[in-house]
Protein backbone atom coordinates (compact mmCIF):
# COMPACT_ATOMS: atom_id res chain seq x y z
CA UNK A 1 0.00 0.00 0.00
CA UNK A 2 0.96 3.73 -0.43
CA UNK A 3 1.24 6.22 1.39
CA UNK A 4 1.04 9.61 0.44
CA UNK A 5 2.48 12.27 2.33
CA UNK A 6 1.44 15.58 1.54
CA UNK A 7 3.17 18.78 3.13
CA UNK A 8 0.60 20.98 3.36
CA UNK A 9 3.23 24.17 4.03
CA UNK A 10 6.22 24.70 4.49
CA UNK A 11 5.66 27.21 7.57
CA UNK A 12 5.85 26.04 11.17
CA UNK A 13 4.51 28.44 14.53
CA UNK A 14 7.80 26.71 16.47
CA UNK A 15 11.15 27.39 16.36
CA UNK A 16 12.42 23.79 18.15
CA UNK A 17 15.77 23.50 18.19
CA UNK A 18 16.50 20.72 16.27
CA UNK A 19 14.59 22.20 13.74
CA UNK A 20 14.82 25.98 13.24
CA UNK A 21 11.20 26.32 11.97
CA UNK A 22 9.78 26.97 8.52
CA UNK A 23 11.18 25.91 5.36
CA UNK A 24 12.50 28.95 3.02
CA UNK A 25 9.24 29.71 1.26
CA UNK A 26 11.57 29.02 -2.47
CA UNK A 27 11.92 25.35 -1.18
CA UNK A 28 8.45 24.63 0.80
CA UNK A 29 5.69 27.26 -0.51
CA UNK A 30 3.16 28.02 2.85
CA UNK A 31 0.39 26.70 0.39
CA UNK A 32 -0.39 24.48 -2.24
CA UNK A 33 0.61 25.44 -5.61
CA UNK A 34 -1.28 22.71 -7.61
CA UNK A 35 -4.91 22.14 -7.97
CA UNK A 36 -6.66 20.01 -5.91
CA UNK A 37 -8.18 18.02 -8.47
CA UNK A 38 -4.63 17.17 -9.52
CA UNK A 39 -3.90 16.22 -5.85
CA UNK A 40 -6.93 13.79 -5.55
CA UNK A 41 -6.28 12.58 -9.03
CA UNK A 42 -3.05 11.18 -7.88
CA UNK A 43 -4.04 10.14 -4.76
CA UNK A 44 -6.53 7.88 -6.33
CA UNK A 45 -4.23 6.88 -9.15
CA UNK A 46 -1.94 5.49 -6.35
CA UNK A 47 -4.93 4.08 -4.25
CA UNK A 48 -2.77 5.68 -1.58
CA UNK A 49 -3.42 6.27 2.17
CA UNK A 50 -2.89 10.17 3.26
CA UNK A 51 -0.74 11.81 5.80
CA UNK A 52 -0.34 15.63 6.62
CA UNK A 53 3.24 17.21 7.30
CA UNK A 54 4.19 20.46 7.18
CA UNK A 55 6.05 22.64 8.31
CA UNK A 56 2.80 22.41 10.82
CA UNK A 57 0.02 21.01 8.81
CA UNK A 58 -2.63 22.81 10.79
CA UNK A 59 -1.03 26.29 9.40
CA UNK A 60 -2.95 25.23 5.87
CA UNK A 61 -6.07 23.36 7.07
CA UNK A 62 -8.10 24.12 4.66
CA UNK A 63 -6.00 21.77 2.52
CA UNK A 64 -6.42 18.93 5.23
CA UNK A 65 -10.63 19.24 5.31
CA UNK A 66 -10.70 19.77 0.93
CA UNK A 67 -8.80 16.48 0.44
CA UNK A 68 -10.79 14.57 3.55
CA UNK A 69 -13.68 16.02 2.02
CA UNK A 70 -13.16 14.68 -1.60
CA UNK A 71 -11.82 11.07 -0.89
CA UNK A 72 -14.44 10.44 1.75
CA UNK A 73 -14.51 8.01 5.21
CA UNK A 74 -13.33 4.76 3.24
CA UNK A 75 -9.50 5.85 3.16
CA UNK A 76 -6.47 5.99 6.37
CA UNK A 77 -5.97 9.78 7.48
CA UNK A 78 -2.79 10.35 9.30
CA UNK A 79 -1.09 13.68 10.74
CA UNK A 80 1.74 14.49 12.11
CA UNK A 81 1.49 18.27 13.90
CA UNK A 82 3.18 19.59 17.00
CA UNK A 83 -0.46 19.93 18.73
CA UNK A 84 -0.39 23.44 19.52
CA UNK A 85 -3.29 24.67 16.81
CA UNK A 86 -5.92 22.52 17.34
CA UNK A 87 -8.27 24.59 16.68
CA UNK A 88 -7.63 25.17 13.15
CA UNK A 89 -9.36 22.35 12.23
CA UNK A 90 -12.97 21.46 13.09
CA UNK A 91 -13.64 18.31 15.75
CA UNK A 92 -15.22 15.86 13.07
CA UNK A 93 -12.21 15.77 11.00
CA UNK A 94 -9.95 14.90 14.40
CA UNK A 95 -12.47 12.37 14.78
CA UNK A 96 -11.85 10.81 11.21
CA UNK A 97 -7.99 10.76 11.39
CA UNK A 98 -7.01 6.80 11.99
CA UNK A 99 -3.45 8.12 13.56
CA UNK A 100 -2.44 11.27 15.05
CA UNK A 101 0.95 11.75 15.57
CA UNK A 102 1.74 14.59 18.39
CA UNK A 103 5.43 16.19 18.46
CA UNK A 104 6.36 15.36 22.66
CA UNK A 105 9.61 14.48 23.76
CA UNK A 106 9.15 13.29 26.93
CA UNK A 107 9.02 15.19 30.72
CA UNK A 108 8.14 18.89 30.59
CA UNK A 109 11.65 20.06 31.22
CA UNK A 110 13.30 18.11 28.55
CA UNK A 111 10.35 19.20 26.07
CA UNK A 112 9.99 22.41 26.60
CA UNK A 113 14.28 23.14 26.21
CA UNK A 114 13.61 21.56 23.23
CA UNK A 115 10.65 22.89 22.25
CA UNK A 116 9.95 25.90 23.77
CA UNK A 117 8.44 27.17 27.20
CA UNK A 118 4.69 25.76 27.70
CA UNK A 119 4.99 23.54 25.01
CA UNK A 120 4.82 20.39 26.56
CA UNK A 121 1.26 21.75 28.81
CA UNK A 122 -0.05 22.82 25.35
CA UNK A 123 0.40 19.61 23.53
CA UNK A 124 -0.62 17.40 26.72
CA UNK A 125 -4.05 19.74 26.61
CA UNK A 126 -4.47 18.83 22.81
CA UNK A 127 -4.19 15.04 23.93
CA UNK A 128 -6.66 15.66 26.63
CA UNK A 129 -8.71 17.76 24.03
CA UNK A 130 -9.00 14.48 21.83
CA UNK A 131 -9.62 11.57 24.51
CA UNK A 132 -12.69 13.81 25.51
CA UNK A 133 -13.76 14.39 22.10
CA UNK A 134 -13.70 10.05 22.47
CA UNK A 135 -10.99 9.80 19.80
CA UNK A 136 -10.56 6.30 19.40
CA UNK A 137 -7.79 5.82 16.41
CA UNK A 138 -4.19 5.81 17.20
CA UNK A 139 -2.81 8.29 19.53
CA UNK A 140 0.82 8.73 19.10
CA UNK A 141 3.58 10.37 20.69
CA UNK A 142 6.59 11.21 18.45
CA UNK A 143 9.45 11.97 20.25
CA UNK A 144 13.01 13.63 18.72
CA UNK A 145 15.84 12.65 21.15
CA UNK A 146 18.78 14.28 21.74
CA UNK A 147 21.49 14.93 24.06
CA UNK A 148 19.34 15.86 27.20
CA UNK A 149 16.69 12.68 26.46
CA UNK A 150 16.87 10.19 29.09
CA UNK A 151 15.23 7.74 27.12
CA UNK A 152 13.78 5.41 29.72
CA UNK A 153 12.65 8.07 31.72
CA UNK A 154 11.01 10.07 28.53
CA UNK A 155 9.56 7.09 27.17
CA UNK A 156 8.20 5.76 30.41
CA UNK A 157 6.79 9.12 31.14
CA UNK A 158 4.78 9.43 28.28
CA UNK A 159 3.10 6.11 28.63
CA UNK A 160 2.45 6.56 31.95
CA UNK A 161 0.18 9.41 31.08
CA UNK A 162 -2.07 6.98 30.09
CA UNK A 163 -3.04 8.83 27.07
CA UNK A 164 -0.86 7.93 24.46
CA UNK A 165 -1.68 4.75 22.54
CA UNK A 166 2.00 4.80 21.04
CA UNK A 167 4.97 6.24 21.83
CA UNK A 168 7.83 6.19 19.08
CA UNK A 169 10.99 8.90 18.51
CA UNK A 170 14.15 9.17 16.26
CA UNK A 171 17.41 10.19 17.40
CA UNK A 172 18.53 13.57 16.62
CA UNK A 173 21.60 12.30 13.89
CA UNK A 174 22.83 13.29 10.76
CA UNK A 175 20.57 15.52 9.61
CA UNK A 176 21.70 18.14 12.65
CA UNK A 177 25.45 19.59 13.55
CA UNK A 178 27.35 16.78 14.53
CA UNK A 179 26.70 16.28 18.54
CA UNK A 180 29.11 14.16 21.25
CA UNK A 181 26.37 10.71 20.15
CA UNK A 182 28.44 8.13 21.10
CA UNK A 183 29.45 9.20 24.54
CA UNK A 184 25.76 9.79 24.99
CA UNK A 185 24.52 6.64 23.36
CA UNK A 186 27.00 4.46 25.31
CA UNK A 187 26.72 6.36 28.37
CA UNK A 188 22.72 7.34 28.54
CA UNK A 189 20.66 5.66 25.10
CA UNK A 190 21.72 2.17 25.45
CA UNK A 191 21.87 1.62 29.21
CA UNK A 192 18.27 3.11 28.81
CA UNK A 193 17.20 1.05 25.75
CA UNK A 194 18.20 -2.27 27.65
CA UNK A 195 15.94 -1.43 30.74
CA UNK A 196 13.05 -0.35 28.45
CA UNK A 197 13.32 -3.45 26.54
CA UNK A 198 13.31 -5.28 30.05
CA UNK A 199 10.38 -3.90 30.93
CA UNK A 200 8.67 -4.07 27.92
CA UNK A 201 9.12 -7.97 28.15
CA UNK A 202 8.22 -8.07 32.03
CA UNK A 203 5.03 -6.28 31.24
CA UNK A 204 4.02 -8.82 28.60
CA UNK A 205 4.70 -11.24 30.97
CA UNK A 206 1.87 -9.95 32.75
CA UNK A 207 -0.28 -9.85 29.47
CA UNK A 208 -0.18 -6.37 28.78
CA UNK A 209 1.99 -5.15 25.32
CA UNK A 210 3.01 -1.97 25.81
CA UNK A 211 3.04 0.28 22.50
CA UNK A 212 6.36 1.10 22.22
CA UNK A 213 6.69 1.62 18.58
CA UNK A 214 10.55 0.67 17.88
CA UNK A 215 10.70 -2.28 19.60
CA UNK A 216 6.79 -3.44 18.26
CA UNK A 217 8.62 -2.95 14.80
CA UNK A 218 11.93 -5.15 15.06
CA UNK A 219 9.68 -7.57 16.58
CA UNK A 220 7.12 -7.58 14.04
CA UNK A 221 10.17 -8.24 11.26
CA UNK A 222 11.47 -11.43 13.61
CA UNK A 223 7.92 -13.01 14.26
CA UNK A 224 6.15 -12.23 11.00
CA UNK A 225 8.52 -11.60 8.31
CA UNK A 226 7.30 -8.32 7.20
CA UNK A 227 9.85 -6.15 6.04
CA UNK A 228 10.82 -3.28 4.10
CA UNK A 229 13.75 -0.98 2.99
CA UNK A 230 13.86 1.35 4.67
CA UNK A 231 11.50 1.04 7.43
CA UNK A 232 9.79 4.17 6.85
CA UNK A 233 8.69 3.26 3.38
CA UNK A 234 10.17 6.59 1.86
CA UNK A 235 11.32 6.76 -1.79
CA UNK A 236 9.53 2.92 -2.52
CA UNK A 237 6.45 2.92 -0.90
CA UNK A 238 5.95 6.45 0.99
CA UNK A 239 6.25 9.35 -1.20
CA UNK A 240 5.23 13.08 -0.25
CA UNK A 241 4.03 15.78 -2.31
CA UNK A 242 5.19 19.35 -1.60
CA UNK A 243 3.42 22.32 -1.93
CA UNK A 244 5.14 23.39 -5.09
CA UNK A 245 3.75 20.28 -6.26
CA UNK A 246 7.60 18.12 -6.68
CA UNK A 247 7.06 14.56 -5.58
CA UNK A 248 9.86 13.78 -3.59
CA UNK A 249 10.99 10.49 -1.43
CA UNK A 250 11.62 11.68 1.90
CA UNK A 251 9.61 14.65 3.45
CA UNK A 252 12.41 16.53 4.78
CA UNK A 253 14.91 15.91 1.35
CA UNK A 254 13.23 19.30 -0.28
CA UNK A 255 16.62 20.53 -1.83
CA UNK A 256 18.09 17.48 -3.18
CA UNK A 257 18.40 16.36 -6.48
CA UNK A 258 18.25 12.62 -5.83
CA UNK A 259 14.67 12.90 -3.96
CA UNK A 260 12.62 14.07 -6.79
CA UNK A 261 10.74 11.30 -8.35
CA UNK A 262 7.78 13.01 -9.99
CA UNK A 263 4.84 15.47 -9.91
CA UNK A 264 1.42 16.03 -8.95
CA UNK A 265 0.07 15.39 -12.54
CA UNK A 266 2.71 13.14 -13.86
CA UNK A 267 2.57 10.94 -10.81
CA UNK A 268 5.25 8.82 -9.67
CA UNK A 269 8.42 8.19 -12.12
CA UNK A 270 10.97 6.65 -10.45
CA UNK A 271 11.97 4.88 -6.40
CA UNK A 272 15.22 5.55 -5.07
CA UNK A 273 16.65 2.46 -3.50
CA UNK A 274 19.17 1.97 0.20
CA UNK A 275 22.22 -0.18 -1.81
CA UNK A 276 25.52 -0.71 -0.43
CA UNK A 277 26.79 -0.37 2.57
CA UNK A 278 23.29 -1.78 3.66
CA UNK A 279 22.33 -4.52 1.48
CA UNK A 280 25.49 -6.46 2.27
CA UNK A 281 24.98 -5.44 6.02
CA UNK A 282 23.67 -8.56 8.30
CA UNK A 283 21.04 -6.29 10.10
CA UNK A 284 19.80 -5.39 6.83
CA UNK A 285 17.05 -7.61 7.34
CA UNK A 286 16.07 -5.57 10.45
CA UNK A 287 17.37 -2.23 9.78
CA UNK A 288 16.56 -1.87 6.05
CA UNK A 289 19.10 0.98 6.08
CA UNK A 290 17.46 3.29 9.15
CA UNK A 291 16.79 6.23 7.02
CA UNK A 292 16.96 7.22 2.92
CA UNK A 293 17.69 10.24 3.76
CA UNK A 294 20.69 10.17 6.08
CA UNK A 295 21.87 7.44 3.94
CA UNK A 296 21.79 9.17 0.98
CA UNK A 297 23.31 12.35 2.56
CA UNK A 298 25.77 11.55 5.20
CA UNK A 299 26.45 14.60 7.13
CA UNK A 300 28.18 13.39 9.48
CA UNK A 301 30.77 11.38 7.15
CA UNK A 302 31.39 7.73 6.89
CA UNK A 303 32.17 7.50 10.58
CA UNK A 304 28.93 8.95 11.72
CA UNK A 305 27.10 6.75 9.67
CA UNK A 306 28.84 3.98 11.33
CA UNK A 307 28.49 4.96 14.58
CA UNK A 308 24.33 5.58 14.34
CA UNK A 309 24.75 1.97 12.85
CA UNK A 310 26.51 0.30 16.07
CA UNK A 311 23.58 1.98 18.17
CA UNK A 312 21.10 0.60 15.83
CA UNK A 313 22.19 -2.71 15.38
CA UNK A 314 22.41 -2.52 19.70
CA UNK A 315 18.88 -1.64 19.88
CA UNK A 316 18.29 -4.81 16.98
CA UNK A 317 20.11 -6.85 19.62
CA UNK A 318 18.23 -6.01 22.27
CA UNK A 319 14.91 -6.60 20.79
CA UNK A 320 15.95 -10.00 19.15
CA UNK A 321 17.01 -11.64 22.48
CA UNK A 322 13.77 -11.83 23.55
CA UNK A 323 11.82 -13.00 20.92
CA UNK A 324 12.20 -16.40 21.79
CA UNK A 325 10.46 -15.06 25.17
CA UNK A 326 7.85 -13.28 23.32
CA UNK A 327 6.75 -16.24 20.86
CA UNK A 328 6.03 -18.39 23.72
CA UNK A 329 4.01 -15.58 25.23
CA UNK A 330 1.88 -15.56 22.12
CA UNK A 331 1.67 -19.78 21.68
CA UNK A 332 0.43 -19.33 26.00
CA UNK A 333 -1.86 -16.92 24.82
CA UNK A 334 -0.21 -14.17 27.28
CA UNK A 335 -0.54 -11.49 24.56
CA UNK A 336 -2.46 -11.68 21.29
CA UNK A 337 -0.39 -12.04 18.07
CA UNK A 338 -2.09 -9.22 16.72
CA UNK A 339 -0.95 -6.55 19.55
CA UNK A 340 2.37 -6.93 18.63
CA UNK A 341 2.07 -7.01 14.63
CA UNK A 342 2.35 -2.97 14.61
CA UNK A 343 2.01 -0.70 12.99
CA UNK A 344 -0.63 -2.69 11.06
CA UNK A 345 -0.40 -0.15 8.26
CA UNK A 346 2.10 2.88 7.24
CA UNK A 347 1.54 5.42 9.52
CA UNK A 348 4.48 7.33 9.40
CA UNK A 349 6.32 5.86 12.36
CA UNK A 350 9.78 5.01 10.86
CA UNK A 351 10.30 1.87 13.05
CA UNK A 352 14.03 2.09 13.90
CA UNK A 353 15.21 5.16 15.66
S1 LIG B 1 23.10 -1.08 10.44
FE1 LIG B 1 23.95 0.51 9.10
S2 LIG B 1 24.94 -0.59 7.39
FE2 LIG B 1 23.55 -2.01 8.44
S3 LIG B 1 21.64 -1.85 7.29
FE3 LIG B 1 21.49 -0.43 9.01
S4 LIG B 1 22.19 1.54 8.21
FE4 LIG B 1 22.85 -0.04 6.77
S1 LIG C 1 13.34 8.08 8.38
FE1 LIG C 1 14.66 9.26 7.03
S2 LIG C 1 14.06 8.72 4.93
FE2 LIG C 1 12.42 8.08 6.31
S3 LIG C 1 11.01 9.82 6.30
FE3 LIG C 1 12.37 10.10 8.07
S4 LIG C 1 14.04 11.39 7.28
FE4 LIG C 1 12.95 10.57 5.49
Amino acid sequence: MTLLIVTTTGLCNLKCSYCGGSFPPHLVPPKEQYELKDLIALVKSLDADVAFYGGEPLINPKLIENVMDALGPRRRFIIQTNGTLFDNLQEDYWLRFDAILLSIDGRREVNDHYRGKGNYDTVLKTAKRLRELGYGGDLIARMTVWDRSDIFEEVTHLLKLGLFDHVHWQLNVIWTEPWDFRKWADNSYLPGIRRLVSLWVERMRQGEVTGIVPFLGIAKVALFGEWRSPPCGAGSETFTLLPDGRIVACPIAVDSEWAVVGDVRSGILRKVIIGEPCTSCSYFKYCGGRCLYTYMERHWGEKGFRDVCSVTKATIDEVLSRVGEIRSLIEEGVVKREEIYYPPYDNTTEIIP
